[in-house]
């Protein structure tokens, strides 16, 4: 049993099938990819995980539950979480505010801004986004407009806003979508560094296969809203079928 179970989900938007009969089982502790061609339904099956989109038929299982009928910030507090494509801070705030924000909506059901009045005195949750801080090397920007950052940076403070609520389960949509070559390495060292460190299960959307092949244990190739394969990588690169689903691209 897998700590996500996908089974027989469908997914149609009007005329068009964007989900058939998928299946997919992630194992705890493993970093998952799911990749396929632009169009093979993949952000769709995403949503479908955080309780964004309602699969017509099939079941999600989570940690043993069922995540259909949930709502998105009910399915976090399952231990789900997830990195957007594009990084979703609060560009006014500081590092160390953004940090904060999950931290007091975990804590207190919901964040009200007069929490950040006395946050200085809230030392076990500041200790808490501290070591978060270091653990993803920002500790030396807490105090710095995020606005300004880069956007390996963002991308960085948006992990360690995930991380805070030390999900189970870290869903990541084409974490590495635009960025030049080095970020990209950065940003795979980052994860690689995050799973090291905690017992934590990634499922990563991917189309930069170097970033695939770099993180993953094993991969799903999706392709017009069905699995393909599901396979370790080594067997996945040469797979004729595979090479086949790509070649439209
Ligand atoms: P991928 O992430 O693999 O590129 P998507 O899951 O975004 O693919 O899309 C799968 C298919 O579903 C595509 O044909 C896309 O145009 C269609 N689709 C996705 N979301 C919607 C929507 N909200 N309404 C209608 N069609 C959609
Ligand atoms: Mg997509």
């Amino acid at each position: 049993m897998g700590i996500l179970e996908v089974k027989g989900v469908n997914k149609r938007f009007g005329g068009l099938k964007a989900l058939s009969d998928v299946n997919l089982s992630v194992r705890e502790n493993t970093v998952h990819a799911i990749i396929g061609p632009n169009g093979a339904g993949k952000s769709t099956l995403l949503n479908c995980l955080v309780g964004k989109l309602i699969p017509d038929t099939g079941s999600v299982m989570f940690d043993g539950q069922s995540v259909l009928g949930r709502k998105p910030h009910e399915i976090n507090q399952m231990g789900i979480s997830r990195v957007f494509q594009t990084p979703e801070i609060f560009g006014d705030l500081t590092v160390m505010e953004n940090i904060l924000i999950p931290c007091f909506a975990r804590r207190d059901g919901a964040f009200r801004l007069h929490a950040f009045e006395n946050f200085a005195h809230e030392k076990d949750l500041v200790e808490k986004a501290e070591a978060i801080l270091v653990d993803v090397n920002m500790i030396d920007k807490r105090n710095m407009h995020s606005a300004s950052m880069s956007r390996g940076d963002k991308r960085r403070l948006e992990m360690a806003m995930c991380l805070v609520q030390e999900p189970k389960l870290l869903l990541l949509d084409e974490p590495t979508a635009g960025m030049a070559r080095a970020d990209t390495n950065n940003t795979i060292d980052l994860l690689r560094d995050i799973k090291s460190k905690r017992d934590i299960t990634m499922c990563i959307i991917e189309h930069d296969m170097h970033v695939v092949f770099s993180l993953a244990d094993r991969i799903t190739v999706l392709a017009q809203g069905t699995p393909l394969v599901e396979d370790e990588p080594e067997n996945i690169k040469g797979n004729p079928k595979v090479q086949e689903a790509y070649l439209g691209e």
